[in-house]
């Protein structure tokens, strides 16, 4: 999906804006509607970078598409710039630059309160418009008079002021704004993107800096409905004061869910039904008011049916039609599903038997000392309320060692792995990461110092494939947590590919590369889930569970797997299954009621009475009787 084929997209799109103006007059569609279409899409493309690719749902984009509209109409009819297209940058620049501002306020909060937060940005911007700033916006009768825009070829100058030349100008720009797009969703800041729309939590824990990338997708989004708002004006003749209405939101929300988020070409295909229902609706059925009426129930119908949108439902129907998988369903590996169900044991038992990797060395970062301590706790304690989950651990782990974590259920063994990682902060204590007290940083930035976690449960980017989970966490560390490389291919990024098959080797998910992680095994997606960690290129590596709900032959498996993933790695893992742990590490601290109860060797915490006693419990006589 990063890697979608930009030649090809482009082709397609250049190819139905050829097609479009000879085409849709005979489907009833008035060359002013075609127009109009145009610069929805345009509207359209920036909206689905921050709502189809971020996730990021704005009902407040009027506010952009009006100020770049009105700036851009107040140059060339008040002041009387002479250049359409300077006018139009300008414009562009500016809803860029508001969009910086209102993204830094309204991307303090998520979801539902995000979106509350542009509507009322959104309502503030329409009032300035028309009252304190009705002298420069016309207020209610809006900036009539927007010339039309010329192209200047020397000896001759071509005016766009016919509705074909007009949809000629307005295409060639829809098609550079979806190049632009394309290059930015292909680039490592689109991947990012996807990965904040998936899991955020994940995405900040793998080392981005989610909130940069969010305010990217922000400005994008507002650039682009400026520079929209410009072309209305000049589409138009005039700069019309609705552009700031709520309305306008709202009706670039439902093109957007009916044409399909996420895929560029959604905005446009929706803003095509949109128009042509409202105009067939209104003119050709006479509906008059009802129209609204009748729009709401088709759109209500459309979102119910098609989840995915139009341009969703035909990639499911063509799916179908070649592969016979069932409409909505994901995308599956085709190796995977081409194989009876006996060939695919037949499959994962090979897979399960193969040495796995055991010759491959350890990575260590450059410049990494070889002994010492690497990680230090200092009487950490965390209070929620009354209750104290950890009280005082100090905890020591060497370069190089691998170390176990056990202790019964609720005995704070999660707390403390989120304080290493500075998840949640503690209530007192220090965290010494190679030498450097890191209490108190943010979780991004211990990931990027090389401390990284697998999760007790799943943290995985769902909707992408494997490849793209383990790009996304390598990103982060070949990049750092934050660059705007908008238009870099991500294939240009050196060591992103050896970082890639180097994890899926380490997992043993070669053989699944393709395959979108909600048709994954629950083994592999554990074993997914230690690969985002361990594809941050950890100095330090901490497993929180990672045998948990496994079978007993996938525990195996895995186990194997991590023992050859431990080679000369450093690692603390917390885990239940005490003997496949014993296996994998050379010392233990076992933790009770959140203290540190005792620390040793596998083989003297098996025989340690006080563990026997306060810890294992029910176990106490098998253990004894080994
Ligand atoms: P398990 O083995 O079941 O995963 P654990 O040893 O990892 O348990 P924690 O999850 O760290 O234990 O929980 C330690 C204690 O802190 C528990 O009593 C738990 O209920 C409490 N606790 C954990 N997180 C929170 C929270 N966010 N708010 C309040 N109490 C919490």
């Amino acid at each position: 999906m990063f890697r979608q084929r930009l030649s090809f997209v482009a082709g397609l799109t250049a190819a139905g804006l050829i097609a479009a103006p000879f085409i849709l007059p005979y489907l009833g569609f008035t060359p002013t509607t075609i127009n109009r279409i145009l610069v929805w899409g345009v509207f359209g493309i920036g909206f689905d970078i921050l709502f189809g690719f971020t996730g990021l749902l704005s009902f407040g984009q009027s506010a952009f598409f009006g100020t770049g509209g009105m700036v851009a109409a107040y140059l060339l009819t008040i002041i009387n710039l002479p250049y359409v297209m300077a006018a139009l940058v300008i414009g562009t620049i500016i809803a860029g630059i508001f969009g910086y501002l209102v993204g830094m306020i309204a991307l303090r909060r998520t979801g539902i309160y995000f979106a509350m937060i542009t509507v009322a940005i959104a309502e503030v911007f329409f009032f300035v418009e028309f009252n304190p700033l009705s002298a420069y916006t016309g207020g209610e009768n809006g900036l009539p008079g927007v010339p039309s825009p010329s192209l200047y070829l020397g000896f001759t100058t071509i005016n766009f002021n016919s509705d074909k030349s007009l949809y000629t100008f307005l295409a060639f720009w829809f098609f550079i704004g979806m190049v632009i797009a394309l290059r930015i969703v292909r680039s490592p800041v689109g991947a990012v993107l996807r990965a904040i729309r998936d899991n955020p939590l994940r995405a900040t824990a793998v080392g981005h800096n989610i909130h940069g990338y969010k305010l990217t997708a922000f400005v994008v989004a507002a650039a682009y409905a400026g520079f929209a708002g410009g072309l209305l004006g000049v589409m138009q003749g005039f700069m019309p004061p609705d552009a700031f209405m709520f309305d306008t939101s709202g009706q670039l929300v439902m093109q957007t869910a009916i044409g399909g988020a996420g895929t560029l070409l959604g905005p446009l295909l929706g803003a095509t039904v949109w128009l042509y229902l409202s105009d067939f609706l209104q003119t050709t059925l006479q509906l008059g008011a009802a129209w609204k009426l009748v729009l709401g129930v088709i759109f209500v119908l459309l979102v119910c049916f098609l989840r995915r949108g139009l341009i969703g439902g035909i990639e499911d129907l063509h799916a179908w039609l070649m592969g016979g998988r069932k409409k909505g369903e994901p995308a599956v590996d085709k190796t995977l599903t081409n194989m009876t169900l006996n060939e695919e044991k037949a499959a994962k038992d090979a897979i399960a038997f193969e040495p796995v990797s055991a010759a491959m060395p350890a990575r260590h970062r450059a410049g990494d000392p070889k002994s010492g301590i690497i990680l230090e706790a200092r009487a950490l304690t965390k209070r929620y309320g009354g209750l104290v989950a950890n009280s005082d651990i100090d905890f020591k782990v060497r370069h190089g060692e691998r170390r176990g974590i056990i202790g019964p259920n609720g005995a704070g063994k999660t707390t403390f792995f989120k304080m290493l990682t500075c998840e949640v902060p503690p209530t007192s204590g220090q965290i010494i990461f190679e030498g450097r007290n890191i209490t108190g940083l943010i979780v991004t930035d211990v990931c990027q110092l090389g401390l990284s976690k697998s999760y007790q449960i799943n943290q995985l980017f769902n909707r992408l494939t494997v490849r793209e989970n383990l790009t996304i966490a390598a990103l982060a560390d070949l990049r750092g947590k934050f660059r705007l490389d908008l238009f870099r291919d991500l294939r240009s990024i050196s060591g992103l590919d050896e970082r890639v098959s180097h994890t899926l080797d380490l997992i043993n998910l070669t053989g699944r590369v393709d395959t979108p992680v909600s048709a994954l095994a629950y083994g592999e997606k554990r074993r997914l889930e230690v690969g985002l960690a361990l594809a941050t290129n950890p100095k330090l590596l901490l497993l929180d569970e990672p045998l948990a709900g496994m079978s007993p032959r996938e525990r195996i498996e895995t186990v194997a797997l991590l023992k050859s993933i431990g080679q000369g790695r450093t690692m603390v893992i917390i885990d239940h299954d005490m003997d496949s742990l014993f296996e994998l590490v050379e010392s233990v601290t076992v933790l009770q009621e959140g203290r540190v109860l005792v620390e040793g060797t596998p083989a003297e915490i098996k025989g340690n009475a006080k563990v026997q006693e306060a810890y294992l419990g029910g176990m106490h006589d098998a253990l004894a009787a080994e």
